[in-house]
């Protein structure tokens, strides 16, 4: 697929909302996902179940454009304030994956963040996943608390609702979002049994150092 095939963008932002609900980290027409294209954000549209999503319901989204304007046969997803927000402020970001998924959901309902169970908390940038204050969904507030979650991080709890996993393309922010249900799960059955040791900031901070050159380049997740 080209960097300029939008409609190929759009079939894969389709697969992608299937694949979400196939794996097991989301359910229903929760969660939605965005991804960029040029100047523009093309999202998910609302409450729309992903097997009857086409991709001509995408909606598009100017990035630095006037805030909130869209095109579509189908109104953005709820969530587009926290999408559009993540893309203006993270240059780097080329995707946005949201997921209800069990384990990230259970800890963020108890306000938890996930510390440094295992070492592939690494993915997230550093040695915590913080779990953003509650706000109601959609709302400017809701985007202000993921943002401040995301600071110097690549994915957040959001507070009694789900996970944001970002990435520079889909799969890499796909990839991540199972990374941060797994480490959710593992750090859920470790208190289970006693409780986890945690690892340190040091022993984090080597981690993300040799991910930026595992596997076949470009960081742990492509291998
Ligand atoms: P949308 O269907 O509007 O994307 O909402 C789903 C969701 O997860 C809200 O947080
Ligand atoms: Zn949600």
């Amino acid at each position: 697929m080209s960097a300029d095939d939008e409609g190929g963008l759009r079939r894969q932002l389709v697969e992608a909302c299937r694949w979400m609900n196939a794996s097991g980290i989301n359910q229903g027409t929760s969660g939605n996902i965005s991804v960029r294209f040029g100047d523009r954000m093309l999202i998910t549209p609302s409450g729309v179940p992903y097997d009857r999503m086409a991709a001509r319901d995408i909606a598009s989204m100017p990035v630095e454009g006037e805030y909130g304007t869209w095109e579509g046969p189908l109104k953005p997803s709820s969530e587009w304030r926290f999408h559009l927000d993540i893309l203006r402020s993270r240059p780097e970001v080329g995707a946005v994956v949201h997921a209800h998924s069990t384990y990230a959901t259970v800890l963020a309902c108890t306000r938890r963040e996930i510390p440094a169970v295992h070492y592939m908390i690494a993915a997230a940038g550093g040695p915590t996943i913080r779990c953003a204050d509650f706000a109601t969904f959609g709302t400017e507030q809701l985007s202000r608390n993921a943002l401040a979650a995301l600071e110097g991080r690549t994915c957040c709890l959001l507070a009694n609702h789900g996970l944001i996993a970002t990435g520079a393309t889909l799969e890499r922010a796909q990839w991540l979002a199972v990374e941060v249900e797994t480490l959710a799960m593992q750090y859920h059955l470790s208190l289970a049994i006693g409780g986890p040791v945690i690892l340190s900031e040091e022993e984090i901070a080597a981690t993300i150092e040799l991910f930026a050159d595992h596997g076949q380049g470009g960081g742990a997740g492509n291998e």
